[in-house]
């Protein structure tokens, strides 16, 4: 408790007054408030989220947590006083925030670190209202690992691990996406489906290894020839295929017969020469997915019994 004690004179003598007040509540609110800002200040310090205190007015960094003075790369006094858009990019024309007046943002940015990197953050900022003014929460985590590993995830979810070419259900995907989209725009579209030669008699003589690396070499010099538009994808085994935006059947059968001597020419370390069979066809009305596969598989078909080693088209 607290007293205060008070001398009054009265006629000769005095009268002394008392006050007793109880402050035990006053104390454990006191005690708590106490607690409360320490438990803040910790998880400030502790919490793996970079946070910035900003003033609204002039967007300067009032207060810095440890956690964003580490992705950035420098002390706390560096980046205290500072403006934020110093650290986020395209933050300059527009802050969210102090432009639309909503009450909270949420964004993917760039933060710029003090030696110059640029690391890709999710950030929110919020409005608080604090006895000091209004003030701006800005919060931020590092996501650039998590977006290199979705990124990382999805290639390989589309893509043939030994040769790197896309993977069949890849290559369906794009296929009916581009029978739709030839359904709408008119523009042609053609596929080359090929089959290498008496491959099992290239396992036979020279291992599974030099089979493995006909196949990557293949890949490898067929992608550099084709269009960055043009889907190549292992169809199966020794099979493979190509999706060819904007090409007709003609283009595509002049384009096949450029691959096979390509192919044929080819020097296979361990190997040496090896030949493919190749099946071509364009888009025609009414196609689907299976019709256009099961025709140009065809026109492999009769490659192979034409002899091997030759392109055959759809006419
Ligand atoms: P054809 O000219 O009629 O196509 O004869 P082929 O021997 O190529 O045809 P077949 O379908 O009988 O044999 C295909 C061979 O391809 C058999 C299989 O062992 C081989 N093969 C399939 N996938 C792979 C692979 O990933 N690596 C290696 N090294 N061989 C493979
Ligand atoms: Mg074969
Ligand atoms: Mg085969």
């Amino acid at each position: 408790m607290e007293t205060h004690l008070q001398l009054f004179g009265h006629g000769k003598g005095s009268i002394g007054v008392a006050f007793i007040l109880d402050l035990t509540e006053r104390k454990k609110m006191e005690e708590k408030l106490r607690q409360q800002g320490e438990f803040l200040r910790s998880l400030l310090a502790t919490l793996p989220v970079g946070i910035f205190i900003i003033d609204p007015a002039s967007h300067r960094i009032e207060k810095v947590n440890l956690e964003a003075a580490a992705m950035i790369g420098a002390a706390p006094e560096e980046i205290e006083g500072r403006s934020c858009r110093e650290f986020f990019i395209q933050s300059a024309e527009s802050c969210p925030i102090t432009a639309s007046n909503e009450e909270v943002d949420r964004s993917e940015r760039l933060l710029r670190r003090k030696d110059g990197l640029e690391i890709l953050v999710l950030k929110t900022v919020k409005r608080v209202r604090t006895d000091s003014g209004e003030k701006l929460v800005e919060t931020f985590i590092d996501i650039s690992e998590r977006k290199y590993l979705e990124e990382e995830l999805y290639r390989l979810s589309i893509t043939d691990p030994l040769t790197g070419a896309y993977n069949r259900r890849y290559f369906l995907e794009m296929l009916a996406r581009e029978i739709e989209r030839t359904r709408r725009t008119g523009l042609p579209f053609a596929l080359i489906m090929f089959d290498l030669d008496h491959f099992k008699s290239i396992n036979d003589r020279f291992g599974h290894a030099a089979g493995d690396r006909v196949l990557k070499s293949l890949v490898a010099a067929f992608k550099e020839r084709l269009r960055k538009t043009d889907c190549l994808a292992r169809w199966g085994g020794e099979e493979f295929v190509i999706l060819l935006p904007d090409t007709t059947a003609e283009g595509a059968a002049g384009l096949a017969e450029e691959l096979r001597r390509r192919l044929s020419q080819m020097e296979i370390p361990g190997v040496g020469q090896v030949t493919a069979s190749f099946g071509v066809t364009g888009y025609y009305t009414g196609d689907t997915v299976d019709t256009i596969t099961q025709r140009v598989d065809s026109m492999l078909y009769r490659a192979k019994e034409n002899g091997r080693n030759c392109v055959c088209a759809y006419q």
